[in-house]
């Protein structure tokens, strides 16, 4: 920590040394066997990893996560198609954007920042207003909301003409759980700096066969990021060679772990924070039935600021998030996603307690949190 930053932030997130190691081996030829083993390696550990059906592919594409959004909306859409965009967020509404920019027609439905969407709410209105698809955001990193996808999932299920469910779920998987076949999702779009270990750089979009049926064939304004070929394994332009190869020891490392033990951390790590907060006068924003297990908003009050705060931290080697849009002013987002267990939890909530008016209190509530998660 003297000589780098110990990064508590929802991405980019810490890379374990397995992968900085793998990032390092030598260039060869991409149409040559090594890419050809990890490529196979990647592909289906990622089909394992997001519960895909027979039938799903998953496409890696060289762009951070706004890439992959924007790839769903060329390639399953035409301009002018409507869609539904679920938004209670900043995430929510670059989704939205990026459909918009696509030349897609959008319906909205808004949630107030800091809740979940109310899954009864979004079906009513596709009844009445029937889609082509639905864009929702799993889990929204301005604010720290996990969204309830699965029981959106399976209110669609029974639709007559069922859009599309479309799902950034770029901070959620693969930190939580979403089973794509059985919850009946099409479209899942993450990326690489956040639960995947990795740096910046990679998206990953998952489709589920139905997905792939409704996949454009022709569609214009779409080029390099038509996903045919990379639904059928086959890279048309040169692959970020370094950053498969660290996301091949990356899915190593998860699958080690083993989902619900990464689930439980995650969330272990998320109770810990917000008790913290709690007691430390930061209050959580969110509910805790509606709290992200990956980040976590804590308001900050006078005489503190959002931006006093992380500069005093930033000071001692830690850096947090701050509040995004209409939080900017009012929260710190702390980051527990990746490759971050409880000695790096405690390592910058023991630097943030510095600064904090009860930071004992503060220190011994969370300790009782994670204590309490032994038994
Ligand atoms: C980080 C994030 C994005 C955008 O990712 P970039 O990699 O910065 O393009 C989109 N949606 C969610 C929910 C995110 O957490």
């Amino acid at each position: 920590m003297l000589f780098s930053p110990h990064i508590l932030l929802p991405g980019p997130t810490p890379i374990p040394e397995a992968v900085e190691q793998a990032m390092m081996t030598a260039m060869s030829d991409h149409r040559g066997h090594l890419f050809e083993e990890v490529k196979e390696r990647v592909l289906s550990r990622l089909h394992t990893l997001f519960h895909l059906d027979a039938d799903g592919r998953v496409a890696v594409l060289p762009a951070s996560g706004t890439g992959g959004l924007e790839a769903v909306a060329q390639n399953f859409f035409r301009p002018g198609d409507e869609v539904l965009v679920v938004e209670g967020g900043l995430f929510g509404q670059r989704f939205g954007q990026a459909a918009e920019a696509m030349g897609l027609s959008l319906h909205r439905i808004t949630t107030d920042w800091g809740h979940a969407f109310d899954p009864q709410t979004v079906v009513a209105y596709l009844e009445r207003h029937p889609v082509a698809g639905v864009l929702v955001t799993h889990n929204e990193t301005s604010t720290g909301v996990l969204n309830p996808v699965d029981r959106l999932a399976a209110l669609m299920a029974p639709l007559t003409h069922r859009p599309l469910l479309m799902v950034d779920s770029i901070s959620g998987v693969p930190s939580v759980p979403l089973d794509m076949a059985q919850w009946g999702v099409d479209v899942v779009i993450t990326g690489s700096q956040k639960g995947f270990m990795c740096p910046p750089g990679l998206t990953m979009v998952a489709a589920s066969g139905r997905a792939r049926e409704a996949l454009l064939e022709h569609r214009a304004g779409r080029f390099f990021f038509d996903l045919t070929p990379y639904f059928q394994g086959n890279f048309p332009y040169t692959p970020a060679l370094s950053l498969w190869y660290g996301l091949d020891a990356a899915l190593k490392l998860l699958e080690d772990e083993g989902e619900t033990a990464r689930y439980q951390r995650h969330r272990r790590l998320a109770a810990i924070t917000r008790a913290f907060g709690q007691a430390a006068g930061l209050p959580p924003l969110v509910a805790p039935q509606d709290a992200s297990p990956t980040v976590t908003a804590l308001e900050v009050l006078p005489p503190l600021s959002p931006s006093s705060l992380r500069q005093q931290v930033a000071a001692k080697g830690l850096q947090i998030a701050g509040g995004l849009g209409a939080w900017h002013h009012l929260a710190v987002r702390i980051g527990h996603v990746g490759a971050v267990d409880e000695a790096d939890l405690w390592a910058g909530l023991g630097i943030l307690a510095q600064f904090l008016s009860h930071p004992e209190e503060a220190l011994v509530k969370a300790f009782g949190t994670w204590h309490s998660s032994w038994h």
